[in-house]
């Protein structure tokens, strides 16, 4: 914990070593390291405390979160230590690059290869659901492939604003996430709650189905909420011509703008698209 004893940073820190930078984020960079006393390959978060603004719960907020959450598909946290100006969170390390990249190399997804991925997310996302946490910025930069390979599996990272609830009627009103990813309730500042993170992989869905997210003809905040308010989900027939009904009926599903409406992540992992039953395999398109 932040606040209690912990050994000199210094010493800590000499057990890794620092290597190539993996990413960078709102508070500093992520880099991959190798713990030296048994090689085993870690990615460490550097967050400098002087972007913080005085507010240091965040991080402490991060920890309390992931220490209990231990998932195949989700990042595992594994230490902590700070200096005199930086805090440094250890997950274990993915390799395989953000969903993102992906994305943006292959242009867009089979149905088949969209059903692994989305599967694998709803997994863990169920289980995140189930401990009562809500992750809060799902989007493709923050879903990382745990190694190079073409079978590689997703994983959940970036817990930085993810929230307990304590029970079902708990109720979240601060805004935050990413543009074109968070659900209408938020923007809104209506109270929220687990199925925001639903909305959230409605728009992954949609993106990976087509390689441009759903609203991105809205030109201003107040258009796309409008937008989304309307239940408005455009397949616009030259990219979407050869995707399959259920496809489709599963993201409007997910894009429902009462939160109460979508499907819950168990709801959804039962669904005949999410299950591959009726996904098509239009990897040729
Ligand atoms: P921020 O909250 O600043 O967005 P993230 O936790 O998302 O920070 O980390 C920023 C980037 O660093 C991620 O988008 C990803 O590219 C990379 N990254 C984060 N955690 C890991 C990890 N465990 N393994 C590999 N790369 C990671
Ligand atoms: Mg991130």
């Amino acid at each position: 914990h932040l606040g209690q004893p912990q050994p000199p940073s210094h010493v800590k820190k000499k057990d890794y070593r620092f290597g190539r930078m993996l990413g960078s984020g709102t508070f500093g960079e992520v880099y991959e390291c190798v713990r030296k006393s048994d090689k085993t390959s870690v990615a460490i978060k550097v967050i400098r405390k002087a972007l913080l603004n005085g507010d240091h719960t965040l991080v402490e907020k991060e920890m309390d979160v992931m220490r209990d959450l231990h998932h195949p598909n989700i990042v595992e946290y594994l230490d902590y230590f700070e200096s005199r100006e930086r805090y440094y969170l250890v997950f274990s390390l993915a390799t395989g690059g953000e969903l993102f990249e992906r994305i943006t190399q292959r242009g867009r997804f089979s149905e088949q290869d969209a059903v692994r991925e989305i599967r694998t997310v709803f997994q863990a996302v169920e289980y995140l659901h189930e401990h009562n946490v809500v992750h809060r910025d799902l989007k493709p930069e923050n879903l990382l492939y745990r190694d190079n390979s073409a079978e590689s599996p997703l994983v959940i990272a970036d817990f930085g604003i993810a929230k307990t609830v304590t029970d079902e009627s708990d109720v979240l009103t601060t805004v935050c996430g990413s543009y074109g990813y968070v659900a209408p309730e938020i923007m809104r500042r209506h109270g929220y709650g687990k199925p925001v993170d639903i909305w959230s992989l409605g728009v992954i869905t949609f993106t990976l189905l087509c390689g441009y997210s759903p609203y991105y003809y809205c030109e201003t905040p107040q258009h796309m909420l409008l937008a989304m308010e309307r239940h408005e989900v455009v397949f616009e027939k030259r990219y979407w011509w050869g995707v399959s009904e259920g496809a489709k009926e599963f993201i409007r599903a997910l894009l429902h703008p009462d939160p109460a409406k979508r499907p819950t992540a168990a709801e959804a992992l039962r669904m005949p698209w999410l299950r591959g039953t009726t996904a098509l395999d239009n990897d040729l398109l």
